[in-house]
């Protein structure tokens, strides 16, 4: 029996999930007493749900059970910043072939479209809308950033526009940057209200949701076992699709890093105020041209959310000391762009966890007889996370493809040293960043 020593947990208030317009819905049930299912998927993110959705379509007739460990909705998947993100872009500057740009290109579109047709077949109210993507600097020494990506857009064919100056500030209502490359296809969304629609969907289609139950051990064997407390779970069938706690399977070993970084949200802004500073704006969102900057949205629902800061936590459980440093970070990159909004507060600060690995590939295998494990990783799971659930499921089903065959080729993470030299290369890693962004965070 292996145990688990790390369970996710609520690390502050969940902006996402306490603004969804679903959030009163109840969605699964505590797993208790002894149950069973053909298939047990655990981890209710984007790739578990993926996982779970492709093996409905694909089984039937067989039983799945989806197990996660907070209420629907407020683990990372409901945590983000709500970017789906069409593009193929490497943070860290290394450079795909073209074929492979051209196949994680045609994989997130895939999966903005199997998303894009869920909303609108089940009507879920996110905030789903093709608002594109910003991506911009406000120091000369970022600009850099922005060639590299435009030097890649121009090489791959795809569609964008570089925009300046009064131009910039015009679309994004303050003037705070210097440049921007806009592209047009990105999808900004309320992650956690999405979730709960899939979840609950899911749940109509006949998944048994066992929420609020975190999986305490796990015994592999002709038949798998999960333990939650006061239940257990037997499936012939095994996926975890737990993300940075993916090592807690006992299976996966020195693959992952788990990095928190941390978002806030303000309250709805003032109807004088938005119609003084937003009225011919448009909804927005924005990353950094510096890995390590401030990442900001303009909602429809008339909120500005920012995230910035990377913390590299071994406990994998943020702290409410961490929130308020964050908190305070969080509040300078807002006046500093925002300097006319200083009335407003945020309601909401939280961390999530990412996983990270040191080529960033995922992983995307079969473990043993019958269990498998799929952590998307490395900060773009939501478009990934989609992608690779959904060819996880035709892999355990047999089914061969080109899109199965790259997943395959292109996850399999490096060793990752053990402590103390992870952290030390973790913390390191994100100090220099951190400093190197400048006024970009
Ligand atoms: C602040 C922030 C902003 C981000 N912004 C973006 C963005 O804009 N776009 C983007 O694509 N990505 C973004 N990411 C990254 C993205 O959220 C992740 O890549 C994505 O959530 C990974 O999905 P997943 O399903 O693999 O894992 P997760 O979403 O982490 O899901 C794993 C689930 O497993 C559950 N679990 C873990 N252990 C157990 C257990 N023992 N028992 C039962 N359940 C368990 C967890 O509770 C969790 O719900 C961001 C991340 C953060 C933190």
């Amino acid at each position: 029996m292996k145990k688990v020593k790390k369970i996710p947990q609520i690390d502050g208030e969940l902006g996402w999930y306490l603004t969804a317009a679903n959030r009163e819905q109840k969605i699964g049930k505590r797993l208790k007493g002894k149950q069973t299912a053909d298939f047990a998927v655990v981890g209710a993110g984007f790739a578990g749900i993926a996982v779970a959705s492709r093996l409905k379509e694909l089984f039937p007739e067989k039983s799945i059970a989806l197990v996660e460990a907070l209420d629907i909705g407020q683990g990372t998947s409901g945590r983000n910043a709500g970017f789906v993100i069409d593009l193929p872009h490497n943070v860290d500057k290394t450079e795909n072939s073209a074929a492979e740009d051209a196949q994680i290109y045609a994989l997130n579109c895939f999966a903005i479209q199997k998303l894009s047709q869920q909303v609108e077949k089940l009507h879920i109210d996110c905030n789903w809308h093709k608002a594109g993507k910003y991506m911009a600097a406000r120091e000369s020494h970022n600009i850099a950033g922005l060639d590299e990506f435009e030097a890649m857009l121009k090489k791959r064919n795809f569609a964008y526009e570089r925009i300046k100056g009064d131009a910039l500030a015009g679309k994004l209502g303050t003037n705070y940057y210097q440049e921007a490359i806009f592209t047009p296809d990105n999808i900004l969304m309320n992650p956690a209200a999405l979730v709960r629609g899939l979840v609950a969907a899911l749940e109509n289609d006949g998944v048994t949701v066992y929420s609020n139950s975190p999986v305490i051990a796990f015994n592999y064997g002709a038949e798998n076992m999960l333990q939650t407390v006061g239940g257990e779970l037997r499936a012939k069938t095994l996926i975890t699709t737990m993300s940075s706690f993916t090592e807690e399977n006992g299976l996966v070993k020195s693959k992952i890093a788990p990095l928190f970084t941390y978002g806030s949200l303000t309250g709805v802004l003032p109807d004088a105020l938005w119609q003084e500073y937003f009225a011919d704006i448009e909804p927005w969102g924005l990353t950094s041209a510096h890995p390590a900057g401030t990442t900001v949205r303009v909602t429809p629902d008339r909120r500005v959310f920012i995230r910035n800061i990377l913390e590299y936590n071994r406990q994998q459980k943020s702290t409410a000391a961490m929130r308020q440093y964050c908190w305070r970070h969080h509040r300078a990159a807002f006046l500093a762009r925002f300097p006319f909004l200083a009335e407003i507060d945020f309601e909401y600060t939280w961390g999530g966890i990412l996983a990270v690995t040191r080529n960033r590939q995922g992983v995307f295998s079969k473990l043993r007889d019958n269990v498998y494990a799929l952590c998307a990783c490395n900060g773009v799971g939501v478009a990934k996370g989609t992608y690779s659930g959904y060819y996880l499921a035709e892999k355990i089903a047999g089914i061969n493809s080109k899109e199965l065959e790259f997943i395959e080729k292109t996850n399999n993470p490096n060793f990752m040293p053990p402590e103390p030299f992870r952290g030390i290369g973790a913390r390191g890693q994100i100090y220099i960043n951190q400093r190197a962004a400048g006024l970009d965070i």
